[in-house]
């Protein structure tokens, strides 16, 4: 737990989220502004900063947010669906703490901007 750190606080229930899944290693809640009809993050309790900070150790960890995905959405209504992790401000990062986001229910173009 990183006590300046947003996503850590939502992970210990310090800070609400509209949550739509948690076990004792993850948990999934509503993005605050959705981009799509769909749009939750899945983020680990445990603090990494970004994807290039995972290590040996995660692999397991990071396996289960892509199942966990899969059944949130399925949860959800979606079976069609973008998996979005971003690494750096320049990718689009904002919050320092690894997360998977998950957006459906409207058609997504491709590439991105
Ligand atoms: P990123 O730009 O990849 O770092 O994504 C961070 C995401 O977190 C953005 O889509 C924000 O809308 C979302 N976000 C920020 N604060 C909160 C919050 N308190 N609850 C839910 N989502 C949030």
């Amino acid at each position: 737990m990183n006590s300046d750190c947003l996503f850590c606080k939502i992970g210990a229930g310090e800070i609400p989220a509209e949550k739509l899944y948690e076990d004792e290693e993850l948990l999934a809640f509503r993005d605050i502004a959705p981009q799509a009809p769909v749009h939750f993050l899945i983020i680990p309790k445990k603090h990494i900063q970004d994807p290039s900070g995972v290590g040996e150790d995660d692999e397991a960890l990071i396996g289960r947010m892509m199942r966990t995905a899969s059944k949130v959405a399925e949860k959800s209504g979606i079976s069609d669906y973008r998996l979005v992790f971003n690494n750096g401000a320049e990718a689009g990062q904002t919050v320092f703490h690894i997360h998977m986001h998950v957006l459906g229910g409207r058609s997504l173009s491709w590439p991105p901007g």
